[in-house]
């Protein structure tokens, strides 16, 4: 389904941007074009008024004038006097030059009526530039000029070919062409490994909320399945089975309600929905109550349990005290569950000054079984349980990332390290908010 959505952003962030450029590629080149195109015509109005003034000052007009004048202008001219060509126009062309100068003529009288001029008319000059296009496909721009001068009536036809005109056209869209091909290109590559980052963490977190629902039905099935055989066991059983299967029944049921509660406050987490109640908390008291609360559990599994608090009692900060102690009481299940009959757990507190900020440092030290290096990040990762802590009944693998979003919302840190000499050290960092 991602790679589908993939695909289809790939394809709408190209395609628009692709749009956007092509857009403003023709715009501009219709700017420029007509700009190019309006300049040629101009230069070329200016030309031809020059010429046919010069024309008309010039007594005689001579051939190697009008030759050097098509030779350097690349203009076809055309003229005749009282209606005979003249000499000069007279030379041999290709047929296709005298069909288009018959064309042009034509092109003018069809289009132009020529106002206030009358040919027998006393010194009479007209000329009218247009462009135009030739049947055989090729464009000009051209210029029809009459001039009459002593009885004399002279009409000039000069014709000037666009094709190097058409030709730096022609060529600036090819170099359009390819820069906007070019640059969809690269656009593309970009949109596609842009919106493949973009997708990343909704593909990651999509995966997680699967893992989740897989882990949590997982966990949700044994107690389950435990109560549904009780009970349909409880309907044949002696009075004292009967007991047996309600406590199973009822310690099944909380292990249910726990597993439960836990994940409506990972919920609570991943919604930005995470109470915390701020307000004047004695650390080292709420720490002290907890070790009491735990001390009976470590003592009944032979684990030496101590604590250590600062020599004076430390200033209320202010903390969710409900919080702080539910991570603490983590941490302490942790430690004795994982560390073995015999071993120790030693919790200290004390506040420190890191980087000119008051610091609380509360550090839950084993020396039990240790974690690899290799599942230290995965530990906090949800319903992550390592091979060698299954055994241990009545944990979840939520504990973990429950803290560590109950120490972010407090905005400290939690991280584990090795026991020297083996073991696992929790240490927790908490700013100090007096
Ligand atoms: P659990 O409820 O399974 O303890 P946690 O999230 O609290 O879940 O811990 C995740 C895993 O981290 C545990 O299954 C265990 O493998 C490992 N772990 C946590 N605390 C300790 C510890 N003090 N010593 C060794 N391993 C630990």
């Amino acid at each position: 389904m991602f790679r589908k959505v993939h695909y289809h952003l790939t394809i709408l962030c190209a395609g628009t941007t692709a749009a956007i450029l092509l857009v403003m590629s023709l715009v501009y080149l219709y700017v420029s074009e007509s700009g190019l195109t309006q300049s040629q015509f101009l230069s070329f109005q200016h030309a031809m008024d020059n010429f046919v003034n010069n024309f008309k000052q010039q007594n005689v007009i001579t051939h190697e004038w009008l030759s050097r004048m098509e030779a350097n202008n690349s203009y076809f001219i055309r003229i005749t006097d009282n209606g005979v060509p003249l000499l000069f126009s007279q030379r041999k062309h290709g047929q296709d030059r005298l069909n288009t100068e018959e064309e042009a003529l034509d092109y003018f009288s069809s289009s132009f009526s020529i106002e206030n001029t009358d040919p027998s008319e006393e010194d009479m000059v007209y000329h009218s530039e247009f462009p135009f296009t030739a049947s055989t496909g090729e464009d000009y721009y051209a210029c029809v000029a009459r001039i009459s001068r002593e009885k004399q009536y002279t009409e000039i036809l000069v014709l000037y070919p666009l094709q190097e005109l058409n030709a730096k056209i022609k060529n600036q869209r090819i170099h359009f062409a390819l820069i906007d091909l070019a640059a969809v290109f690269l656009l593309s590559l970009f949109s596609f490994f842009f919106t493949k980052k973009l997708l990343a963490p909704i593909e990651r977190n999509r995966k997680e909320q699967i893992q989740f629902v897989a882990a949590a039905s997982h966990e949700l099935r044994t107690p389950l399945a435990v109560i549904l055989s009780s009970v349909s066991a409880i309907k044949k059983a002696s009075p004292e089975e009967k007991e047996n299967f309600l406590s199973t029944i009822a310690s099944e049921g909380q292990r249910m309600s726990r597993l439960i509660s836990d994940m409506l406050l990972l919920s609570q987490a991943d919604a930005h929905a995470f109470p915390v109640r701020l307000q004047p908390v004695e650390c080292d008291t709420l720490l002290l109550n907890s070790f009491e609360a735990f001390e009976p559990m470590a003592k009944e599994k032979n684990i030496s349990f101590a604590i250590s608090l600062p020599r004076t009692a430390l200033p209320p900060c202010l903390c969710d005290g409900e919080r702080l102690s539910q991570v603490i009481s983590i941490l302490f299940h942790n430690a004795i569950s994982y560390t073995p009959s015999g071993g120790s757990i030693s919790a200290s507190l004390s506040l420190d000054t890191i980087k000119k900020s008051e610091v609380l440092t509360l550090s839950v030290i084993d020396n039990g079984i240790g974690i690899p290096d290799e599942e230290k990040d995965k530990i906090f990762q949800r319903f992550y349980r390592s091979d060698r802590s299954r055994s241990v009944k009545d944990h979840f693998g939520l504990g973990l990332p429950i803290a560590s979003e109950i120490i972010r919302s407090l905005e400290g840190t939690i991280r584990v390290m090795d026991t020297p000499g083996g073991g696992s050290t929790f240490l927790v960092r908490l700013p100090f908010r007096p």
